[in-house]
């Protein structure tokens, strides 16, 4: 029997807001515990939470980014639940009025076929708290300062059919709100965090019960918690079992997913309006301000790197997949403009390529974007050959200068002073003068060789165009 796996995303971006969603408190990450903590962050008796202007624009810049219709009411719900680090007893969410409804994300699957996942909505909510497990002997800490940082859940609808699919849709939503500038995306700090629905079905049949996989942080994890999940419920199906719907945790040191929990529904959690919080009305106004200030998106990039710059798609696809790969790409082009390609051949090639042997991420290059270009200009003016480029190139990466010092010091100089080259070639012929009959006499193989013996007669530096050219005229 052949089974079809179904997953469905819930991803938690933390907004990248100074203050928190309700509170003036400090949002941001590392201080030291309960420093970034007031009294309505707890939700103390008798405070009450004012709602973030910065939290909402940046839901709404969400919400154009992915084509979905802004809520022009929203509202703000308790979620009623009792963990050690929500000592309010309630998490204040959006339920049943979401800000952002439904949209819709194209990923980009091998290569070239795009396929389109749908997002139910996104809603706003407060982070809660956080154990701390550690350093405690026997007890358990809690740290406060992440309560009431804002989070924005974006909930896929269940469109991905493998577990790469899903990595897909989440690095291209991980990108997209690098683009606008929502979320940090660092999955380490927890700035952006998956929760993975998966269910099997036979092709073509009624959805399959679903397991939660709770909270995982990197791309590799999701990949590999799926895959497993999906085998083991498989297994199960297939001794005539069944899946029960329940929330699971993924060990990553035993690549396994174990029962956390079973399955709470919406009703567990008496959700009800916060009396402290008015309705949010989003104007026209409003959203039309935000759309002002959203950046290009990734496929508007993409677009413009192939029709204004002349870059091949695939090219396009790979700069565009990573906002500072792109961003590094055009300081690079900005010195040479117009050679867009050959700029992007060096960035996706040489400079990945070389960034992942010194496993370094494209923010760390030691090489500027700007010596990139600088580089490129020289190979484009013919005061380098590509083969001195690389040279150039390898010693720009150990940090050992710009690329005009480089050539300097290294005397690596392009000799493309036609007079010069001819004399060179004359030399050569009159020290190979039985080649050059035999060559004369139809042997046109010998042509190479002549070739090789001028480069090395130039010590590397004759332009080998102008090299060629020269040589089929002088030995013909
Ligand atoms: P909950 O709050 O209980 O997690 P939601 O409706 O908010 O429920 O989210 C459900 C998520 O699970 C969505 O991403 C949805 O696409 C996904 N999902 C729903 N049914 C299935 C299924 N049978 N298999 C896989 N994913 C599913
Ligand atoms: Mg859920």
């Amino acid at each position: 029997m052949t089974w079809e796996t179904v997953i469905g995303l819930e991803v938690h971006a933390q907004l990248n807001t100074k203050s928190k969603i309700f509170s003036g408190s400090s949002a941001a990450f590392g201080a030291a515990p309960n420093t970034h903590v007031c009294a309505i962050d707890i939700g103390a008796p008798g405070v009450l939470p004012v709602l973030n202007k910065a939290a909402v624009e940046k839901a709404i810049m969400l919400g154009l980014a992915i084509n979905a219709p802004i809520a022009e009411r929203s509202v703000f719900a308790r979620k009623n639940y009792f963990y050690p680090d929500l000592p309010k007893g309630y998490q204040i969410s959006q339920f049943e009025l979401p800000i952002v409804q439904q949209g819709h994300l194209d990923i980009t699957l091998d290569g070239n076929t795009i396929k389109r996942i749908g997002i139910t909505r996104a809603h706003l909510e407060e982070d809660a708290g956080k154990s701390l497990h550690e350093d405690f002997q026997g007890c358990t800490g809690i740290d406060l300062n992440r309560a009431g940082v804002p989070l924005l859940e974006i909930v896929s609808e269940p469109d991905m059919r493998s577990a790469k699919e899903a990595v897909a849709y989440l690095k291209t939503l991980h990108n997209l709100l690098r683009y606008i500038d929502i979320c940090d995306g660092n999955m380490q700090e927890g700035s952006f965090r998956c929760d993975a629905n998966v269910s099997v079905r036979k092709v073509g049949g009624e959805l399959g019960t679903r397991a939660e996989i709770k909270n995982l942080n990197s791309f590799r994890f999701v990949e590999r918690a799926i895959d497993f999940e999906v085998q083991r419920q498989i297994e199960i199906l297939e001794k005539g079992g069944k899946v029960n719907q329940e929330t699971r945790l993924y060990d990553a040191d035993l690549n396994e997913t174990r029962t956390l929990r079973t399955k709470e529904n919406a009703n567990d959690y008496r959700y009800f309006p916060d009396p402290d919080l008015l309705p949010l009305h989003v104007s026209a106004h409003m959203i039309a301000e935000v759309k002002k200030s959203l950046p290009e998106l990734p496929n508007q990039k993409r677009e413009r790197f192939v029709t204004a710059c002349g870059l091949n798609p695939d090219s396009a696809v790979t700069l565009v997949g990573q906002k500072a790969l792109a961003d590094y790409f055009e300081a690079a082009l900005s010195v040479v403009p117009e050679h867009a390609q050959i700029t992007a051949n060096w960035v996706i090639g040489d400079l990945l390529g070389a960034l992942n042997k010194m496993n370094l991420t494209i923010e760390e290059s030691p090489v500027p974007a700007r010596d990139l270009g600088t580089l490129v200009a020289r190979i484009q003016d013919n005061t380098i050959s590509s083969k001195m480029a690389k040279t150039i190139f390898e010693s720009m990466c150990a940090g050992e200068g710009s690329p005009d010092d480089l050539i300097a010091s290294k005397g690596l100089k392009q000799m493309t002073d036609t007079s010069a080259i001819e004399a060179i070639i004359d030399e050569v012929m009159a020290q190979f003068p039985g080649q050059l009959a035999e060559y004369r006499s139809g042997k046109d193989k010998l042509f190479g060789f002549f070739v090789g013996q001028s480069m090395k007669a130039s010590k590397g530096t004759a332009n080998p165009e102008q090299l060629n050219e020269l040589l089929k005229k002088k030995l013909g």
